[in-house]
């Protein structure tokens, strides 16, 4: 079935209809572009037509482009690219343009856009085209142009149109950051013209076709003496916003993403000449954008493969059975967090911990976070009634009857968890799964307390649970495949993205992290400056230096591990030279921004103000500094190697979650699509050739995995054999 559809009235009203076949929300594909450009030559063309309006038979209006699509383009070179986006723009101006003469601006026919929902990406910059756009009021529907958010930026006209509409510092925030509004709140900024309620949606826009004027159908840009709104880059006001926008764009992305320059450009040049010259600039930049390999990495790590793995890409195929009645056993920071996310995708919660009064500061950690939600608008006060609602608090572990599944987050003691666990085990029905939420004990070793081991797993969400989209989900080595699979319906239910790995020290996660923060801190004992070390992991595109890391996650937390990691390694311990830092660090009371003291100094109120200076007089810097590429790759190769080591060692089984887990999990420079996608486009001779160098210097821990030796001999990429499904 074709994706849009025409109905003509008897009044001569066109209606093209979007409704894309077994897809619950519209995405716009090339096929359907030629389609859509054919009904609208059709109409304009029919005498028996008076005007046009284009709508969705579905809720919403469209989603945006289908990725894929773009990610089939990006295969086909740059000329090929060009053109298919300059095809978009004849349409998408011949729709603006409706058929009036060009040189006298008369003639045409009105065209309106009725949005029912959520209209995203292409799905608004195609009303964006049409003469008016009239959307339904309904709070749930998001209006915007998120492209930005996963490499890219409005190719459809969106930027050149947004821009001229509402002058480059109105528009900015909706396409440097993707904002995305209410249909209210698109009113308010001028992204929509009307917003009227759902059930008359379609009558306005029929008396809005009626009643237009050929004043209606003349876009301010095409109208004589235009001046954009704020000014072009060369009018006194506009200069400043010019200026600024370059700072601003330079300060949150440091130069590693393409799109936001490429955006930026793309507005610039844009804005010093006629419009259809700056629609082919934007094509141009877009095209650019489209080909650097970071885009290409950015959609598939942070939509493609990140769907994938949220709709069950490794989930055994078993029946589905989501958590009816969840029991989380520890109600602490994490166990709060793990009760209250629950509670909100509507599921029943048990929350217990060894005193009420504990058990209640866990509710209550919830409720202050509905409260939140509900003050900032987005969520009202009945949906925050129900989700407390849901949680009820005890002390017995008997109240985990009927439990299907029961989350352990009790202290990092495996004394504790194990008495816990066994708990847990003594008070469910035999079906239940049991789970840990441990970030550094081996699961296999707590399993044998949890008595029913096929039936045990760990899952492993990060702080803060309300704000983290990565689940790490462990299999022990006895872990069954059931479940496996209610540990993913569960985090389908909390609408986060999983990763399933494989047993072994710290998971995945944690045990890239730890060595990044370690480089920091082992190259603060060497002298090398710790601003460098911070401006360099920024400047790579980490959204947290190593130090600031560390603060953020507290020093006697590090400092635990370190002594635990120590213990089970022996002799062989290799971080010797981190601790002399760490410990240090401890021992003068700096354990992080809880303290308000950590590597950075902080305010009363908890406020980053800049390094300890203490820190300086105890590790004096060098006069000799190493150049920032070198911090660089000590900082990204200490944890790229890891996860190569994961891969190698099976830790990992699939290379998308490798990349998906590390960008959502610690931020690992997303502009790279993650360390595999990094590796690809470094290629593994360069990699294994930079690790070589830093063997030498620094020591064995940079020494190549065989796998990336390999790949380097053969000239293989990680990416090769997954390029087709990836
Ligand atoms: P926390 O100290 O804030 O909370 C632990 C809670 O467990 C406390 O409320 C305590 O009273 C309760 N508790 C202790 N013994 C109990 C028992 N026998 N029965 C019932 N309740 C008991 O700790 P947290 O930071 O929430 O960490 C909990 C777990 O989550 C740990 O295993 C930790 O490693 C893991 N984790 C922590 C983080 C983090 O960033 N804090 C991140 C991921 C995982």
């Amino acid at each position: 079935m074709a994706d849009f559809t025409r109905t003509t009235d008897a009044q001569g009203i066109a209606t093209l209809t979007w409704d894309v076949a077994d897809r619950s929300m519209n995405v716009m594909t090339a096929d359907a572009i030629g389609h859509l450009s054919d009904l609208v030559d059709q109409a304009l063309a029919d005498p028996a037509v008076r005007g046009i309006i284009l709508t969705s038979a579905k809720r919403d209006f469209a989603g945006g482009m289908d990725l894929k699509e773009i990610a089939r383009l990006q295969s086909g070179g740059a000329q090929a690219v060009f053109d298919a986006v300059m095809q978009m723009h004849h349409l998408l101006r011949r729709i603006e343009r409706a058929g009036m003469d060009p040189a006298t601006l008369t003639g045409g026919k009105p065209i309106v856009a009725a949005l029912p929902g959520t209209a995203l990406g292409i799905g608004l910059e195609l009303p964006l085209a049409c003469h008016r756009i009239i959307a339904a009021d309904r709070p749930e529907a998001r209006i915007g142009l998120p492209e930005i958010k996963v490499g890219i930026f409005p190719g459809a006209g969106g930027t050149t149109r947004l821009v001229r509409k509402l002058g480059a510092l109105a528009a900015a925030p909706f396409l440097l950051e993707g904002r995305l509004c209410t249909p209210q709140e698109a009113r308010a900024a001028g992204l929509v013209d009307e917003v009227v309620p759902p059930d008359t949606l379609l009558t306005r826009a029929r008396d809005w076709v009626l009643s237009a004027t050929q004043a209606d159908l003349v876009k301010p840009w095409d109208a004589r003496g235009y001046k954009m709104p704020g000014g072009t880059p060369y009018h006194p006001t506009g200069t400043m916003t010019f200026v600024g926008a370059s700072a601003m764009v330079n300060a949150q992305t440091q130069g590693v993403y393409p799109a936001a320059r490429a955006l930026l450009s793309a507005v610039y040049e844009g804005a010093l000449v006629p419009f259809d010259l700056a629609l082919r600039i934007e094509a141009r930049h877009f095209t650019g954008v489209l080909l650097n390999p970071s885009s290409g990495a950015m959609i598939r790590s942070l939509f493609l493969n990140k769907e994938a793995l949220e709709k069950g890409a490794r989930r055994p195929a078993l029946p589905v059975r989501p958590v009816q009645r969840l029991g989380v056993v520890g109600a602490g920071m994490m166990g709060a967090g793990i009760a209250h996310v629950s509670a909100l995708a509507g599921i029943e919660v048990v929350l217990i911990d060894t005193t009420q009064d504990a058990a209640d500061r866990g509710k209550a950690q919830s409720a202050a976070l509905l409260d939140k939600s509900v003050r900032r608008g987005k969520l009202t006060a009945d949906a925050m009634a129900a989700a407390q609602s849901r949680i009820t608090t005890a002390t017995d572990p008997a109240a985990l009857s009927g439990c299907d599944l029961v989350i352990e987050a009790v202290f990092e003691d495996p004394g504790v968890k194990a008495r816990v666990l066994a708990q847990i085990a003594a008070a469910v029905g035999p079906d239940c799964i049991i789970a840990s939420n441990t970030s550094t004990l081996p699961i296999s070793g707590l399993a044998a307390a949890a008595a029913r081991q096929g039936q045990f797993l760990g899952i492993h969400f990060f702080s803060p649970v309300d704000k983290m989209a990565l689940v790490e989900i462990i299999r022990g080595e006895k872990t069954g495949d059931v479940a496996t699979a209610k540990a993913l319906d569960f985090v389908r239910q909390l609408r986060k993205t999983p990763i399933v790995v494989n047993d072994a020290r710290f998971f995945y996660a944690n045990r890239c992290i730890i060595p990044y923060v370690n480089e920091g801190l082992r190259m603060v004992g060497e002298g090398v400056n710790p601003a460098l070390i911070e401006n360099a992991a920024r400047l790579v595109g980490m959204p947290l230096g190593p130090l600031q890391l560390i603060d953020e996650t507290s020093i006697d937390l590090g400092v635990r591990i370190a002594q635990a990691t120590r213990a089970a390694m022996g002799a062989d311990y290799p971080d010797a030279a981190v601790d002399q830092v760490l410990f240090w660090m401890a021992d003068n009371g700096r354990l992080g921004r809880k303290a308000k003291a950590g590597f950075y100094s902080y305010d009363d109120r908890g406020d980053r103000l800049g390094l300890w200076d203490g820190l300086v007089s105890r590790f004096p810097p060098d006069k000799m500094q190493p150049s920032l590429a070198d911090v660089q790759n000590r900082l990204l190769f200490a944890q790229v190697l890891e996860a190569v080591r994961a891969l190698e060692q099976g830790v990992l089984t699939d290379i998308r979650e490798g990349d998906v887990g590390a960008i959502l999990g610690w931020g690992f420079a997303p502009w790279s699509g993650g360390p595999f996608g990094w590796l690809d486009m470094l290629g593994a001779a360069r990699a294994v050739d930079i690790c070589r160098g830093l063997t030498a210097q620094f020591g064995p821990r940079f020494h190549a995995p065989a796998l990336l030796r390999q790949m380097a001999d053969s000239g293989a990429r990680f990416y090769d054999g997954l390029s087709k499904a990836a």
